[in-house]
């Protein structure tokens, strides 16, 4: 599934070619993604002008003239700058034809992504407005951990991945940050210290940077705009690498499961 830096370096690779490009028109080839595509948006977009390109959590945001394109990549989804009237594949959701000879064209085999459009703030969007801060923003700080995690009882792990505390870190990124603040996924979140916080937001935005300028985590159906593959997956510490030896200690690393989802660490360098 991608995850935010698969959908931030997304959102890198097509900014230079949408920015301030007009649209001359929107195909929708299958209406039925996760929510229904309207009927109206065609008539709606076409003609107006990208101003710019954003993201909030793991919506592509496409700021245009008089409202905001949604776009949600799902669970396999990709958004890709391809020659305008390049032979479809299978699979191919909807293309918005730029007046660059580019189109935008979203393919998704498993349809669990979407397009929406809202005329008002997009922050107000009802899927967006009741997210919590993005990693990188300073609302996520050592002292916000610190103060949340003092009223949970779940471990630390699993409210690492809680949208309601902080957007965009799943499961890879979460077990990789834990490796790297030293902390154990298990951990009763009340008993972190303030140092341990810090370390985890600091760990948290360290792993996300790495992994958006490695251009994303290769999962095996994940493609960047360009259409390659990312090549983070090769400097991942733990995260499915459960018998093998740490890349620090050399002790065997282990896996157990927490919430439905696997999760891998080191049994000596995380306490
Ligand atoms: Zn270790």
């Amino acid at each position: 599934m991608p995850e935010l830096p698969e959908v931030e370096t997304t959102r890198r690779g097509l900014a230079p070619h949408a920015r301030q490009r007009r649209i001359i028109s929107l195909s929708v080839y299958e209406p039925r993604l996760r929510w229904p595509v309207p009927r109206s948006l065609a008539r709606r977009v076409a003609g107006q002008r990208i101003r710019r390109v954003g993201r909030r959590a793991k919506y592509l945001l496409l700021h245009l003239d008089t409202g905001t394109l949604l776009v949600h990549l799902g669970m396999s989804g990709n958004l890709r700058a391809v020659p305008r009237g390049a032979p479809r594949a299978k699979h191919d959701q909807f293309d918005l034809v730029l007046d660059s000879g580019l189109a935008l064209r979203f393919n998704d085999p498993r349809r669990f992504g979407s397009l929406l459009y809202t005329a008002g703030e997009p922050d107000e969007h009802p899927l967006l407005r009741g997210l919590a801060p993005e990693p990188f923003a300073r609302a996520f700080s050592a002292e916000y951990l610190w103060r949340v995690t003092r009223r949970r009882r779940v471990a630390i792990k699993q409210l690492l991945m809680n949208s309601h505390l902080v957007v965009g870190v799943g499961n890879i990124y979460a077990s990789e940050a834990l490796f790297r603040a030293r902390i154990r996924p298990t951990r009763a979140t009340r008993t972190l210290t303030r140092a341990e916080c810090a370390r985890l937001v600091r760990s948290v935005r360290t792993v996300l940077r790495l992994a958006i300028r490695a251009g994303g985590t290769t999962l095996r159906d994940y493609l960047g705009a360009d259409g390659l593959p990312g090549y983070f997956r090769q400097r991942l510490y733990v995260y499915e690498r459960a018998g093998k030896p740490c890349r620090r200690c050399g002790t065997t690393l282990r896996a157990l499961t927490q919430g439905a989802r696997s999760t891998y660490y080191c049994p000596s360098c995380q306490k």
